[in-house]
């Protein structure tokens, strides 16, 4: 079987609406489209850095549009590994594994790897809204449109914009 690496933040698990709404709650505007793509989280929402470290950050994101269904078909075709880089923000280790638990129940612990660096990620696709991630990697790579990287050339990376899209790219 083929192995997956999946990214959690923007790929599964929707951090943007996070961010809109922490920025709408201390400041009272709603961050439009135009505001925010093309440009990194920290630059967009100007206190996105303290959002990230607030607790229930990551346990209260919403899951990304039909993430969970079609990740459920994968798993029975692929070796699927959720692979995130959580210890940028330690604490969000325990919250992030609450998610999962909550919102994948079909994802054992054997497939969750909480680590520092992807590089040192091997697998045969990987599927990531970095590039930062998806650069080092040496199989196949899916970039994941978030509004940071909307307006970036996808170079050698397979763009989609959902996760229709990865269900018919990899489950023709
Ligand atoms: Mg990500």
């Amino acid at each position: 079987m083929k192995r997956i690496s999946v990214d959690m933040d923007g790929v599964i698990a929707n951090v943007y609406s996070q961010f809109v709404a922490m920025h709408a709650a201390e400041f009272g505007k709603l961050v439009t489209a135009d505001e925010m793509n093309g440009k990194p989280e920290d630059v967009a929402f100007e206190n996105a850095l303290q959002y990230v470290r607030s607790p229930g950050f990551f346990r209260s994101a919403p899951v990304i549009e039909d993430s969970k269904e079609v990740l459920r078909k994968l798993n029975d075709q692929y070796k699927i590994f959720i692979v995130s880089a959580a210890m940028e923000f330690p604490n969000s280790l325990v919250e992030k594994h609450a998610w999962l638990n909550e919102h994948f129940p079909f994802i054992g612990w054997q497939q969750m790897v909480f680590c520092g660096s992807k590089e040192i990620i091997k697998a045969d696709i990987m599927i990531d809204d970095h590039f930062k991630n998806l650069n080092f990697f040496t199989g196949e790579t899916i970039l994941f449109t978030q509004p940071h990287n909307k307006l970036a050339n996808a170079l050698d990376h397979k763009r989609v914009e959902n996760w229709q899209e990865i269900e018919r790219l990899l489950l023709p």
